[in-house]
C-alpha cells in the first residue's frame, strides 16, 4: 500500500520524503517529536500531546510552526492519506534548516516538520499483551531534561537493544539510587506487595507519560490505592504485578523483571483490566 509523509507542508510518496543534510534534527538531535495512538481512525489522548509538544517546543526555544487548530487538521489527514484505523502517527518538528552550528541560527529560519502514520494490527497486539512481557534494568545514563520530549534518543535506542538482545521488549532505567525512572519508551509501573498502584512521581528525570496521566484518571476513578513512590528492581521482582504504559504500548502487562517471574508469571488481573478500560476511554475521547 502507498503510504505518505508530511514534509515542511506537503504530502509526499513515504518512500520520497526527505529533509536536509543540515537540518539541525539530523546534525544535532535538536527537535522534538510527539506519537499519538490512532483508534478507529482518530487520534487518543490528543489535547495531552498537544500540551506536551508546546512545553517540549516552549522548553527548547523552537517556534511553533502553526496552530493547534492546523496541526489537528494536517495529523488527521496523515491518518486519512495512509488508510490507517488502528495504529500510530508520528510528528516531529526541529529547529530547521541552517548552516551547521551549534548555537540556533541568527536569523531564526522556519522549523521543520515530518508527519507519518502507520498501521498496527491489533489483535495481533492484544494477543502479545495477554501474554505479557518481559523488561531488563540498564543504568540510567540519559541528560537531566527527560521531561522534554527529544528527537535525541541514543540512550533509549541502546538500552532497547539490550532489552531486544535480552529476550525483553523493554529496559528500565535505574538512577544512581537504585530506583526505576521508567522505560526507554515507556513509563513502568507496580503493584507493589501491599496492593498498591506506584509510579515514579513527575517530579523525578521522567518524561510525563500522557498514557500515564490518562490512566491515573482511570485508577482515581476505581478507587485503586495508588501512589507515586518509586521501587527498585528488587520490589518489582517481589511485586504481585507490573505494566508498561505509553502510545505504544498502552498498557502492556509485565511478567518478568530481569529474568525473574512476577508471581505465576501471567499477565496480571489489575493490569489486565486496567489496559481494557484505559482503551475504552481513550477510543470514546479520541478525535
Ligand atoms: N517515557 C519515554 C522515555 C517515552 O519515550 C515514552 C513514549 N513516548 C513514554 C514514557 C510514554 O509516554 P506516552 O504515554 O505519552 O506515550
Amino acid at each position: 500500500m502507498s503510504r505518505f509523509a508530511y514534509v515542511n507542508g506537503r504530502f509526499v510518496r513515504h518512500g520520497e520524503a526527505a529533509v536536509h543534510i543540515e537540518d539541525r534534527g539530523y546534525q544535532l538531535a535538536d527537535g522534538v517529536y510527539e506519537v499519538w495512538a490512532v483508534f478507529d481512525g482518530k487520534l487518543a489522548d490528543a489535547e495531552g500531546h498537544f500540551t506536551r509538544l508546546w512545553r517540549s517546543l516552549d522548553e527548547l526555544r523552537i517556534a511553533h510552526p502553526m496552530s493547534q487548530a492546523s496541526l489537528l487538521m494536517v495529523l488527521r489527514e496523515a491518518v486519512r492519506r495512509n488508510k490507517v484505523k488502528e495504529g500510530l502517527c508520528y510528528l516531529q518538528v526541529t529547529r530547521g534548516v541552517a548552516r551547521r552550528d551549534h548555537a540556533f541560527p541568527n536569523p531564526a529560519v522556519p522549523p521543520s516538520v515530518v508527519i507519518t502514520a502507520k498501521s498496527l494490527d491489533r489483535a495481533a497486539t492484544e494477543a502479545k499483551a495477554a501474554l505479557g512481557a518481559s523488561v531488563v534494568s540498564v543504568p540510567e545514563t540519559r541528560w537531566a531534561r527527560c521531561d522534554i520530549k527529544s528527537i535525541g534518543l541514543l540512550p533509549n535506542a541502546l538500552a532497547k537493544q539490550a532489552a531486544r538482545e535480552r529476550g525483553a521488549i523493554e529496559a528500565w532505567f535505574v538512577d544512581d539510587m537504585g530506583l526505576v525512572t521508567e522505560g526507554a519508551s515507556s513509563n513502568a509501573w507496580i503493584i507493589d506487595a501491599e496492593g498498591t498502584l506506584r509510579t515514579r512521581d513527575t517530579n523525578a528525570n521522567i518524561l510525563r507519560g500522557i498514557t500515564r496521566s490518562t490512566l491515573l484518571e482511570v485508577i482515581r476513578a476505581s478507587g485503586l490505592p495508588f501512589s507515586e513512590k518509586p521501587f527498585t528492581i528488587a520490589e518489582a521482582q517481589a511485586a504481585k504485578e507490573a505494566f508498561i504504559t505509553g502510545a505504544g504500548s498502552l498498557v502492556t502487562p509485565i511478567v518478568a523483571v530481569d529474568g525473574v517471574k512476577l508471581g505465576d508469571g501471567k499477565p496480571g488481573p489489575v493490569a489486565t483490566r486496567l489496559r481494557r478500560s484505559y482503551i475504552e476511554l481513550a477510543r470514546q475521547k479520541a478525535v
